[in-house]
């Protein structure tokens, strides 16, 4: 079990304050690394942080904006002064609304793109620059979606699949183009997750998703974060460019 320790390591996690990034970045700790939590409010960092070190592991709390280059700088600068360097980078944050594509407004197709595939290059190249420069070998991972690779129905996402398809290609280049600097890229994509992403959803949407799941459900945080353990640690050394689906199924028929 030793290949799927992260002891010594340095991670970063962004929208780590809930859903996804909060379990992965427990997660990380308690595989033994050091975790910096990255979100735009900070009251909730503070206390996942406070519960880390309350578990014996270390985080640090970052204020970020994850669209905003210089904010996206001032984050990776805490991490090398504060955790020595970066190993592993986990650019999660993201956001969804439903609204259809016919009267959309560029403003709102815009913002997606902003947090969804803006953020993720920014967050990527960030920690990529911080590698290089140490010359120390890294695995970065991006949260892409099933909708990367489809269409859901019936609510209307598209300029919300078009970010997530965008991430899983921005993904699979960053991979060949860092690989020469033994930085790995993969991107995980998950199906329907109860998190604060789609809890607004829930009342009026469950029991439309739910039929379309092979497994019969929809999944939990917790069900996701071995494959970030596994991406982030020596396990995956030989994996990068890969887009792993984890949605009961949901893109299977
Ligand atoms: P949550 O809404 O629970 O968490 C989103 C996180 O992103 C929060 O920590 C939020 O914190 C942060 N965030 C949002 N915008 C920014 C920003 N501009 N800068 C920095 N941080 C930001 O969502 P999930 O955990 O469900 O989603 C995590 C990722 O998983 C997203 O990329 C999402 O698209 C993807 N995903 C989720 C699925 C699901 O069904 N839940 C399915 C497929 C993919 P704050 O508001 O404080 O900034």
């Amino acid at each position: 079990m030793n290949l799927f320790g992260l002891h010594g390591k340095s991670a970063l996690v962004t929208g780590a304050s809930s859903g996804i990034g909060k379990r992965v970045a427990l997660a990380y700790a308690q595989a033994g690394a050091a975790v910096a939590i990255a979100a735009r409010h900070h009251e909730p960092l503070q206390e996942l942080a406070a519960d880390i070190a309350d578990g014996g592991g270390t985080a640090i709390p970052i204020t970020c904006d994850v669209t905003q280059p210089e904010s996206v700088d001032a984050m990776l600068n805490r991490v090398d002064h504060e955790l020595g360097g970066i190993d592993i980078a986990v650019c999660n944050a993201g956001i969804i609304n439903f609204d259809g594509l016919l009267d959309m407004r560029p403003e709102e197709f815009q913002k997606i793109q902003d947090t969804n595939v803006n953020g993720v290059f920014l967050t990527a190249q960030a920690a990529a620059k911080s590698m290089v420069a140490r010359q120390r070998a890294g695995s970065i991972i991006t949260t892409a979606s099933m909708s990367g690779h489809i269409v859901n129905t019936p609510q209307q996402v598209g300029h919300y699949c078009a970010s997530k398809a965008a991430v899983i290609h921005l993904t699979k280049a960053m991979a060949v183009e860092f690989a020469p600097h033994n930085i790995r890229v993969n991107s995980v994509s998950p199906g329907y997750i109860l998190t604060e992403l789609v809890e607004p959803y829930i009342a009026e949407y469950q029991a439309l998703w739910e039929p379309k799941i092979p497994l019969g459900r929809l999944g939990r945080p917790e069900e996701l974060v071995g494959i970030y353990v596994y991406l982030a640690s020596d396990a995956s050394s030989y994996m990068t460019g890969s887009d792993i689906v984890i949605d009961g199924g949901y893109t299977c028929w």
